[in-house]
């Protein structure tokens, strides 16, 4: 007997958004060449990711069909902007209601999210989101989604939406299996085989996403636990969202979702049992990595070349803008050579640059980066000669870099916007080798482990940040929250934390 026909509406409206930023992230941000992208173009835009993990397996499912809803694709920025405006919000949500009504009906709604968007008059847009989709779709189709674990949420995403899945490890390894859980989950509650029973707490404890890398414990610790709770109780899904601290928000911070076929029970003691582990390790949740400050990481960087434990990986984490300059200046006092700093961001100097022809050989002499806010510090004047021009790392077509030789044996990366290395290969493809370098300079918090840590490539690794606590710091207590109270939350309060009955 055939299966009644599934028609599933996918649509997509991620960004992790660092409301500490000066300047807002608009339409323009999020509309480029292919994007926003409806129909089988959505469905294809990242094969790799969850919304491709997500069309593989619905698509083994007989009598299944996907509709690609007009959705935005990932801002040019990355998560370098800040707050949406409210009419960037709404212009995309109003086109995607528009789609799902003009589409429908649908038995189901996939939304690959990222959990972390804030849009300036809307506490919690993803749930806003779902409350609407909801509108249209009615109390009996479902509503899955995606997300990623710096997501900040609390149980009002699950009051509109039946299913979550977000990625448990940091770097993201595990995008495409979420979007493969929640296609298979998703087709199965609207089959009536699966009925979600979840269940959400919000832990109290709040920390700078460079500690959270699960590679190492008690972060590490909590993903296994996870992991087995999945493992020794059929149809258990338990999502573990780190928090987002650069988001000046209401419902920031550490967040499990547990999710069960038709078991509130069981979901209750498995969120019980995650939240009172991680609160029983909170101490040791916020001191996992040494971070430096830049001038003594510096120091240490020469050292560990002296010592020849190359290639040496400087990784600032806190740079949100791409503009910084307090690594390539300390860089170019000390000086270090043979020295990589993949990159700094300047758009208008990328621009005048190509906007001259400017090609290899050039001399060059400009003062870089830096402006963006008081956070990127001051530029930085460098001399030295193009060595080429590439293109670099964004989807849009206006993105390049700029490569300037300096000094002994430095490469600068000049990037158009936010560059976040994290494989070896971005280099080479850019024309350049890794292993000429003694010290690769990067700007990233834990993503760069992929392929710079996880792969064995770098022998000594250091994480940075400048000496003032600007809005990457580890030092939260610097930043300006006007919603968030840091008090509320271990380590910068002592709150009180018990899960009711
Ligand atoms: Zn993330």
């Amino acid at each position: 007997m055939a299966a009644k026909p599934i028609r599933i509406a996918v649509l997509k409206f991620s960004h992790e958004t660092v409301t500490f930023l000066p300047y807002d992230t608009t339409e323009a941000d999020f509309t480029f060449e292919g994007s926003p992208a409806k129909g089988e173009a959505l469905l294809a835009a990242e094969p790799r990711s969850y919304l491709g993990g997500f069309v593989k397996v619905a698509r083994e499912f007989d009598g299944v069909e996907l509709i690609g809803i007009e959705s935005p694709l990932e801002a040019k920025t990355g998560s370098g902007s800040g707050w949406l405006t409210r009419d960037t919000y709404e212009h995309f949500v109003a086109r995607m209601i528009a789609g799902i009504v003009a589409d429908g009906p649908f038995d189901g709604v996939y939304m690959a999210l990222h959990g972390a968007m804030a849009v300036r008059g809307v506490p919690r847009p993803e749930a806003e989101l779902a409350r609407r989709v909801r509108a249209i779709v009615g109390p009996e189709a479902f509503i899955a989604a995606t997300f990623d674990p710096h997501g900040n949420e609390d149980a009002e995403f699950l009051r509109h939406a039946n299913l979550a899945f977000t990625v448990k490890y940091f770097p993201h390894y595990d995008d495409y299996l979420q979007g493969e859980r929640a296609a298979r989950t998703l087709v199965r509650a609207i089959r009536g085989d699966y009925r979600p029973a979840t269940v959400t707490i919000k832990v109290p404890i709040i920390s700078p996403t460079v500690l959270q890398w699960t590679g190492a414990s008690p972060w590490m610790d909590l993903v296994q636990r996870a992991l087995t709770w999945e493992a020794r109780e059929p149809d258990v899904y338990v999502n573990f969202f780190f928090g987002f601290p650069w988001a000046d928000v209401p419902d920031v911070g550490m967040t499990f979702q547990v999710q069960t076929n038709g078991q509130p029970e069981l979901a209750r003691k498995i969120a019980r049992d995650m939240a009172e582990a991680a609160w029983r390790k909170r101490e040791a949740l916020v001191h996992t990595t040494k971070i430096h400050q830049i001038a003594y990481g510096v120091v240490l960087a020469a050292q560990a070349v002296a010592n020849g434990r190359t290639p040496v990986v400087l990784a600032d984490h806190s740079d949100r803008s791409g503009y910084a300059t307090w690594l390539l200046r300390a860089i170019v006092e000390r000086p270090l050579s043979k020295t990589l700093i993949a990159t700094v961001t300047d758009a208008e100097a990328v621009d005048a640059l190509l906007a001259a022809g400017v090609k290899p050989g050039d001399p060059f002499d400009r003062a870089i980066g830096g402006r963006a806010d008081v956070s990127a510090g001051a530029p930085v004047r460098i001399r030295g000669t193009v060595l080429r021009v590439t293109k670099g790392l964004g989807r849009n077509d206006g993105d390049h870099w700029i490569h300037v030789g300096f000094g002994d044996g430095n490469v600068l990366l000049l990037s158009r916007y936010l560059a976040q290395v994290i494989e070896t290969r971005s280099l080479i493809e850019a024309g350049l080798d890794p292993d000429a370098f003694d010290v690769i300079a990067l700007k990233s918090r834990v993503h760069f482990r992929r392929g710079f840590d996880d792969t064995g490539f770098a022998r000594t690794i250091l994480l940075v940040e400048p000496d003032e606590p600007f809005l990457g710091t580890v030092r939260l207590e610097g930043l300006p929250y006007e919603t968030v109270d840091l008090q509320a939350y271990y380590p910068y309060g002592n709150p009180a934390f018990e899960i009711p009955d």
